[in-house]
């Protein structure tokens, strides 16, 4: 049962791939999932490295799907429930011998400017167990249109200065996200009309199924016809086609490679531009991360000093703790397990959620019985 497609929740199916697994998840999950597991492929073999999978694997999977939200099999059924966090996400309950049990999944309760967040009053109540994601269990975040106002405040503040505005984004979700609140902001006249461009093939790709499945978004983007196709923001393939200044959306995510990489070699030696970065975690190493903590940029044996501003605007879509804590509170489960958080934000939630529920923080491979 798959939750979403991001990798972490969905990059070791090719394991499975082999064999004739059920896979259970929504439609979009199984789409964007095969597109990301092979951009995986393809990028194994084009770097040269071995891969004991090919795209063959990722076509076995697609076929191995099954896309309904509910499923009964003998002694058991599974249901999903949509979880806000990024498009097509779901929590899944499984009811079996006796038990009920809920997986959160990455869920997020409020809205964000394309989804609506998961609405518990949907769900049942009284679960034996509850297995809930803990990325902020230990952090009250501010209101998601105050981070929106900050991000735009940014560009706008770039754009005055004639600078160019980066924002390295993963090409599932976040770059429709933001394309379509540029977007949104340039015709209600937030923002003034300026060069807006996306480059990433594997974003482009996602964003029709984004057009195909609109169902899944709230009502403003579910009343459009094409709501992805933008009127402001325009598709690039390379860096060269760039019309300066211009505000750019790009992968990868991390600045690891690609467009990003390139442009904040570029763009990152002058003070006019800026850099938005708009994920919640960063590898230590990666290239975003020593340019906002250090102020530099390595590339190969050369050391480039970060002159353009750098702002980290955390427009991630998963539950702070306020949120979680509801959430346990709407549910009311015996036995709550805390996964996917850094050791002190579960311990932190743990704390939080100590008297309405017995909680867990699993070690990886620890089994329990419930
Ligand atoms: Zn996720």
């Amino acid at each position: 049962m798959i939750s979403h497609a991001h990798l972490d929740h969905s990059g070791n199916l090719l394991s499975l791939s082999k064999g004739k697994p059920v896979i259970a998840g929504s439609e979009m999950t199984r789409e964007v999932t095969a597109d990301l597991l092979r951009d995986m492929v393809r990028i194994k073999q084009m770097n040269g490295r071995k891969s004991p999978y090919t795209t063959r694997d990722v076509a076995n999977i697609e076929a191995c799907w099954w896309t309904r939200s509910s499923i009964a099999l003998p002694g058991m059924s599974v249901n999903m429930h949509p979880a806000g966090h990024v498009a097509g996400a779901n929590m899944i309950s499984i009811e079996a011998e006796g038990r009920k049990i809920l997986y959160t999944g990455d869920f997020c309760l409020h809205d964000t400017e394309i989804l609506d967040g998961s609405r518990p009053k949907t769900l049942s109540r009284d679960y034996d167990v509850l297995i809930a994601e803990s990325t902020y269990g230990g952090t009250v975040r501010p209101r998601r249109t105050e981070l929106v106002n900050q991000f735009l405040g940014q560009i706008l503040a770039t754009i005055e200065r004639k600078g160019n505005v980066l924002i390295p984004a993963f090409a599932f979700h976040r770059t429709q996200e933001i394309a379509k609140t540029v977007d949104r902001a340039m015709e209600d006249g937030r923002l003034p009309d300026y060069n807006v461009y996306m480059i990433s093939n594997l974003a482009h790709k996602i964003t029709r199924h984004f057009n195909r499945y609109k169902h899944y978004f709230n009502e403003e983007i579910t009343d459009q016809r094409q709501p992805f196709n933008y009127r402001h923001v325009r598709w690039l393939r390379r860096t060269e086609q760039i019309k300066e200044p211009a505000i750019v959306i790009c992968t990868s995510g991390f600045g690891h490679a690609g467009a990003s990489f390139h442009l904040l070699t570029e763009w990152g030696q002058d003070e006019n531009n800026s850099v938005v970065i708009s994920s919640g975690y960063l590898p230590p190493d990666s290239p975003l991360k020593v340019a906002k903590e250090k102020g530099e940029l390595v590339n190969g044996t050369e050391i480039i000093p970060m002159k353009a501003e750098i702002e980290h605007i955390e427009l991630s879509g998963h539950a702070d703790q306020n949120e979680l804590v509801q959430l346990v509170k709407a549910l009311n489960p015996k036995k709550t397990f805390l996964v996917h958080g850094e050791p002190e934000q579960a311990k932190a939630l743990s704390e939080k959620i100590s008297e309405m529920t017995e909680v867990y923080i699993p070690n990886r491979s620890e089994a329990y019985v419930i």
